[in-house]
C-alpha cells in the first residue's frame, strides 16, 4: 500500500475516531500519523489508542507514526459566581492573584508568573483573543487594566499574554507525567506546546532521551524571536496557527507560516501546518473553497505534513476530512507548476557528505529519469536529508529499525519500509531494487538510486550513491 503524494497527513484522534475501526478507516483514507492530544486524553486511553494503531500497523505492514501533543501551561482566569459578565470598551477591570469574587470589575488570575512579568502597556487576551485588556498598572498581586475589546466573559476562560515573555517553562507537572506515559507507550513524536525559548525544547529532549522525536509547536511570538535556535535543537516543528492567531494579529499568520515553513525546510526539520485546515468539515461533509485553498497553499509550500484537529477528533465527518485532504494534496502535487514552486524554496546543500550525496541523488534522478531514490537508514538522518532535497521522485526509506520507520512517516516524500539488517552492500542494493519493485515504485528495467553509509549500519556516515537497475526476473 502506497500513497500517491509527498505531503503527509496527520489526523488527531478523539471521541469521533477513538475506536480501532475508525482509526483504520482514517488510515485507509490517507492518515500517515495519528496525533493524540494530551489535553483531553488520560493515560489509559493513550495506551489503548497506541495499541489500536500498532495493531493496524501489524495488519497492513505499513509503519505508522504516533504523535503525543502535550498541553503545556494553560493559563486561565477564575470564576464569576453571579454568572457571565459583559465587559465594555474603556472600563477598568482588575485581575487579582488572590481569590476574589469575580464580577463586573474584577476576577482572579491565579498565576503569579503572569502578574510578576506584566508591564504597563502590555496586552492580556482572554477567551481565545475575543477580549483584549491593556495593562495600566501591574504589581505581583494585581493588574489594573482598561478594556480595549469588550464582550461576554465567563468562568475559567483562557489567558494569552502576547507581549510578555513569561518566566515559565513549557513543561508543567502534568506535561512531565504525560511525556513519561507517552514515551513509555512508545509513541514516535512528542509535541511541546507554548515553546518560548530553545531551553524549553532542550528540557523536553533531556527527558525524552532520544526515545521519540521532539516537535516544537510555534504558537508564541517569543518563539519567533528564537526561531533558528529552536529549529536547530528541535527534531520537528509545528506551525500551531490556533494560538499563533491569538497571540499575533490574524493577518500576520500567513506570513509567519511562510517564514517558519521556509526556516524548517532550510534546517531539514519536518514541518507540520496545523489548525482549522478543514474546519467547516467538523459539521459539513464538504469543505469550503477557502479551506481547500489553505491546504493547497501548505502543499505548494512543500510542508512535510498537513494536520487535522477537531475535524478528525470530534467532527461528524472524520474520514471524509482525511479523504478530502488526500484528494486535494494529490491534485495539487499533480499540477504542472507544483514542482517549480516547491523547487523555488529548495534549501542549498550544507557542506557535509550526507548533503552532497543527497543533492547528487536529486540531480541524477532528474538527469536519468530514475523511478525512485532508495535510502538505507538506521537513525533516519539520511532519509531526512534526502527529503530536505524535495526531489522529483519518491524516496524509499529502508530501515532495520521499526522506531525509525515510524518516526519518518511524517517526512515529506518518504515511503518507509522495515527491512532485515543489511551487512553487505551488494545484498542491500539487491534488496533495495526488490523492495522498490514490490512496493510499486519501480518496474523491471527501470533504474533507482541507492544511497547509504558504508560500512552499513554506521550512523551518520552517508557516503555512497549507486545507480541500480531493477532486474527483469525480479520476482
Ligand atoms: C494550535 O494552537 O494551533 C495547536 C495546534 O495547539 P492546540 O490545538 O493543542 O492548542
Amino acid at each position: 500500500m502506497r500513497r500517491n503524494r509527498n505531503v503527509k497527513i496527520l489526523a488527531t484522534l478523539g471521541p469521533a475516531s477513538n475506536t480501532r475501526e475508525s482509526i483504520e478507516k482514517l488510515f485507509r483514507a490517507g492518515a500517515d500519523v495519528f496525533r493524540i492530544n494530551m489535553s483531553h486524553t488520560k493515560h489509559e486511553l493513550l495506551r489503548e489508542l497506541v495499541g489500536h494503531v500498532r495493531a493496524i500497523e501489524a495488519d497492513t505492514g505499513r509503519p505508522i507514526g504516533i504523535l503525543a501533543d502535550l498541553q503545556g501551561p494553560k493559563l486561565r482566569i477564575g470564576t464569576f459566581p453571579g454568572g457571565p459578565i459583559m465587559l465594555v470598551v474603556g472600563q477598568r477591570f482588575t485581575l487579582h492573584l488572590n481569590p476574589v469574587t469575580g464580577d463586573q470589575t474584577q476576577v482572579q488570575l491565579p498565576h503569579k508568573e503572569i502578574l510578576s512579568a506584566l508591564q504597563p502597556g502590555a496586552r492580556l487576551l482572554l477567551d481565545d483573543g475575543r477580549i483584549s485588556l491593556m495593562v495600566d498598572e501591574a504589581t505581583p498581586e494585581h493588574a489594573v487594566t482598561t478594556v480595549e475589546i469588550g464582550g461576554k466573559l465567563s468562568d475559567r476562560k483562557g489567558v494569552n499574554v502576547p507581549d510578555t515573555q513569561l518566566p515559565i517553562p513549557a513543561l508543567t507537572e502534568k506535561d512531565r507525567a504525560d511525556l513519561a506515559a507517552a514515551v513509555e507507550a512508545d509513541v514516535d513524536w512528542i509535541a511541546l506546546s507554548f515553546v518560548q525559548t530553545p531551553a524549553d525544547v532542550a528540557e523536553a529532549k533531556k527527558l525524552v532521551m532520544g526515545r521519540a522525536g521532539v516537535m516544537a509547536k510555534i504558537e508564541k511570538p517569543q518563539a519567533l524571536d528564537h526561531l533558528d535556535a529552536i529549529m536547530e535543537i528541535a527534531d520537528g516543528i509545528m506551525i500551531a496557527r490556533g494560538d499563533l492567531g491569538v497571540e499575533l494579529p490574524l493577518e500576520d499568520v500567513p506570513g509567519r507560516q511562510k517564514q517558519i515553513n521556509r526556516a524548517a525546510r532550510k534546517a531539514g526539520k519536518p514541518v507540520v501546518v496545523a489548525t482549522q485546515m478543514l474546519e467547516s468539515m467538523i459539521t459539513a461533509p464538504a469543505p469550503t473553497r477557502a479551506e481547500v485553498s489553505d491546504v493547497a497553499t501548505a502543499v505548494f509550500e512543500g510542508a512535510d505534513a498537513v494536520m487535522l484537529s477537531a475535524e478528525s477528533a470530534a467532527g461528524a465527518w472524520p474520514v471524509e476530512a482525511v479523504a478530502t485532504m488526500n484528494k486535494v494534496a494529490e491534485r495539487v502535487e499533480g499540477e504542472p507548476f507544483y514542482r517549480s514552486i516547491v523547487e523555488a524554496q529548495r534549501a542549498e546543500p550544507e557542506p557535509t557528505a550526507a548533503d552532497a550525496i543527497t543533492a547528487a541523488a536529486h540531480q541524477i534522478a532528474e538527469n536519468l529519469n530514475v523511478a525512485a531514490i532508495v535510502t538505507y537508514t538506521a537513525s533516519g538522518a539520511t532519509a531526512i536529508r534526502a527529503s530536505r532535497e524535495r526531489p522529483n521522485v519518491p524516496i524509499l526509506a529502508l530501515s532495520p529499525v521499526l522506531k525509525t520507520a515510524r518516526r519518518l512517516a511524517i517526512g515529506w516524500g518518504l515511503h518507509c519500509v522495515v527491512v532485515e539488517e543489511a551487512t553487505e552492500l551488494e545484498g542491500m542494493v539487491d534488496q533495495a531494487c526488490k523492495i522498490a519493485y514490490r512496493e510499486g515504485f519501480a518496474k523491471p528495467g527501470q533504474r533507482v538510486i541507492v544511497i547509504c553509509g558504508v560500512p552499513l549500519g554506521t550512523p551518520g556516515a552517508t557516503n555512497m550513491l549507486r545507480v541500480a537497475l531493477v532486474g527483469r526476473a525480479i520476482d
